[in-house]
């Protein structure tokens, strides 16, 4: 099932009619009624499965500024775009980032993460890792299926982390449309 993307104007000013806040909060119970009684009236009549999702045997598409878990993404060579700088580490609210700096003494990158955990069971998928990282090497995926047993099992190292750049197009090519960036930093990459 694919679904419906709103563009949200930032940067627009609020006209006098918003700042009333009351017009918005009858809007706001409009849609919510609207979408309680047509979810009602599928229920009553047996005709729900033009709007709900079969999970697991279905599942929706997400949009592109939808935020699923952190992953981590991988060069062509399979190794990490990520430099080690600790951004994303200072960045994140809930202190779920843990980096440990290597060197690359062969590669025209010298600086890699020799080890990058990220506790999934304190990541609240906020993206602030995302938006701090000068590399796109962190992003958000559209996974969402982590839950576990154990909180131990929530513990992702690098190698669970690591995602192919081909399989995150998607969200790469939109974040470079929100921040308007026309590519990926101009740093030598892929073994260059
Ligand atoms: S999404 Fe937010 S909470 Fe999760 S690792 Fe990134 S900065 Fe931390
Ligand atoms: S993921 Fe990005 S912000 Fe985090 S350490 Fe690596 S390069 Fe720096």
């Amino acid at each position: 099932m694919a679904v419906r993307v709103v563009t949200v104007n930032r940067v627009a000013k609020l006209t006098w009619v918003e700042r009333l806040y009351l017009p918005m909060i009858l809007k706001g119970l409009w849609v919510t009624s609207r979408h309680f009684f047509r979810n009602l009236w599928g229920f009553a009549t047996g005709r729900s499965e033009a709007f709900v999702v079969q999970y697991p045997e279905e599942r929706v598409d997400f949009a592109d500024a939808f935020r699923g878990m952190p992953v981590l993404v991988a060069r062509g060579d399979g190794l990490p775009r990520c430099v080690a700088c600790g951004l994303c580490e200072f960045a994140c609210p809930t202190d779920c980032i843990r980096i440990v700096p290597g060197e690359l003494p062969d590669d025209a990158v010298e600086r890699t993460p020799r080890s990058f955990t990220i506790d999934m069971a304190r990541c609240m998928f906020c993206g602030l890792c995302e938006e701090s990282c000068p590399e796109e090497a962190i992003v958000m995926s559209r996974e969402v299926e982590i839950a576990t047993f154990t909180r131990d099992a929530m513990l992702y190292e690098k190698e669970h982390l690591l995602v192919p750049e081909a399989l995150l197009e998607r969200r790469l090519g939109f974040l470079r449309a929100e921040y308007g960036r026309e590519r990926a930093p101009a740093a030598p990459r892929d073994g260059a």
